[in-house]
């Protein structure tokens, strides 16, 4: 029997409510195989401030520090909220950097795929989206603009002033792309190269360390993209992308339009790996305008212990059952409020009836 701890940080606004659901699903995966999780519950971003003063308390980092892999979900509070928390104790700055920071955690891996039978989902017109849309944004998570040196304050003529810098070394880019151009080759053998090279300087080394490391994949194909016209292929022509990869900011921005053009963030999970432990998380928000209403998607998350099975416990398998599960349903018809416009003939279930869904569908698929 091999066992596994897991560090559970349910987060704020709809986590608790969608990683009820994804332990759902982990329970029927031990029910499956000789495989124990144990599930190590610990407080984590808004939720954590206000009942300890820190967003990521030294409790929870012991727990993420023992812990085989961190099955994270979103925190934050909504924009009014977040102002009863001092700036640099906020959700984000106060312990999802922190987290990324601790770990090591530079490669995030947001997959971004709609089938044909889905197409229904997404805003865009299913000749668009022709075969399905099945691409994967590979996002620097530990540099770039959200991790350097930031300063606030009056400036010489008395007027407020902000700094923040975007730093890059060439081992931070050389290894981010080893991982895409790795996943390239296992897919489509097709990368796009995302960058901002004709005005960041920044660009100008990311292209060409990516060039140098390219040499070592002669069999992958390198496509470059402006980052701002890639923001607008990815609505008209989303299928041209299979692996695409980018720095931290462009990355973050990128992946929010990636659930865009499916029709929901909700179908967002994401694995965040570094050298030692890695943590899952779905990429979207905490969504406050929905919390506690039983009405959020836990595709997301559920898709983020799916990653989970794969890279940190080698059940790939089992992962690939938790994805078919999870488009069963959506293939029976049912789906969640976010993606059940008035018309298009899916039956809107609740968070909680879809996690009972997916077990079912668990359940039933043969044994590995
Ligand atoms: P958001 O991603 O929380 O929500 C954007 C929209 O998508 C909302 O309409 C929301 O209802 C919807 N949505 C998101 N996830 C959904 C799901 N699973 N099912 C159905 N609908 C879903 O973005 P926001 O509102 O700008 O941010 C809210 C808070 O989340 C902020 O405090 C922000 O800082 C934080 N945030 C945290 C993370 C993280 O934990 N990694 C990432 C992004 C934003």
């Amino acid at each position: 029997m091999k066992h596994y701890k897991i560090a559970v940080l349910a987060g704020d606004g709809i986590g608790p409510e969608i990683t009820q659901e994804a332990i759902k699903v982990l329970k029927v995966i031990e029910e499956r195989n000789a495989v124990k999780f144990e599930l190590a519950p610990a407080l984590f971003g808004a939720c954590a401030y206000f009942e300890t003063g820190d967003a990521f308390p030294q409790a929870t980092q012991d727990i993420c520090d023992q812990a085989d892999a961190i099955l994270k979900g979103p925190i934050g509070l909504s924009h009014e909220q977040s102002k009863q928390i001092p700036i640099d104790k906020q959700p984000e700055r106060g312990a999802l950097l922190p987290m990324r920071r601790r770990y090591n955690t530079y490669a995030n891996f947001r997959p971004v795929s709609l089938p044909k039978s889905l197409a229904h989902f997404s805003p865009l017109k299913p000749e668009i989206i022709g075969e399905g849309i099945d691409l994967v944004i590979v996002r620097e998570l530990v540099g770039g603009l959200y991790f350097g040196d930031k300063e606030m304050g009056v400036n010489d003529k008395g007027l407020r002033y902000v700094r923040e810098t975007l730093e890059y070394d060439e081992e931070q880019i050389r290894r981010i792309m080893h991982e895409a151009f790795k996943l390239a080759r296992k897919r489509r053998k097709l990368l796009h190269n995302i960058h901002k090279s004709n005005v960041l300087k920044s660009s100008v080394l990311w292209n060409e360390v990516m060039e140098e490391v390219a040499l070592e994949y002669p069999d992958v194909e390198v496509v470059n993209f402006l980052v701002d016209a890639a923001a607008t292929a990815l609505c008209l022509k989303p299928t041209q992308f299979d692996v695409m990869v980018m720095e931290n900011m462009f990355g973050d921005i990128l992946s929010d339009q990636g659930g865009g053009i499916l029709g929901s963030l909700g179908l967002m999970p994401s694995a965040c790996i570094g050298p030692d432990v890695a943590y899952y998380e779905p990429s979207h928000g905490s969504a406050p305008d929905i919390a506690g209403k039983n009405i959020a998607n836990p595709y997301s998350m559920i898709g983020s212990v799916a990653m989970m099975l794969e890279n940190s416990f080698d059940m790939e398998r089992e992962a690939k059952n938790v994805w078919a599960a999870m488009q069963g349903v959506f293939a029976d018809g049912y789906s969640t409020a976010d993606l059940s416009r008035p018309g298009s003939g899916v039956t809107m279930i609740s968070t909680v009836e879809f996690g009972d869904k997916v077990v079912e569908k668990l359940r039933q698929m043969p044994k590995v």
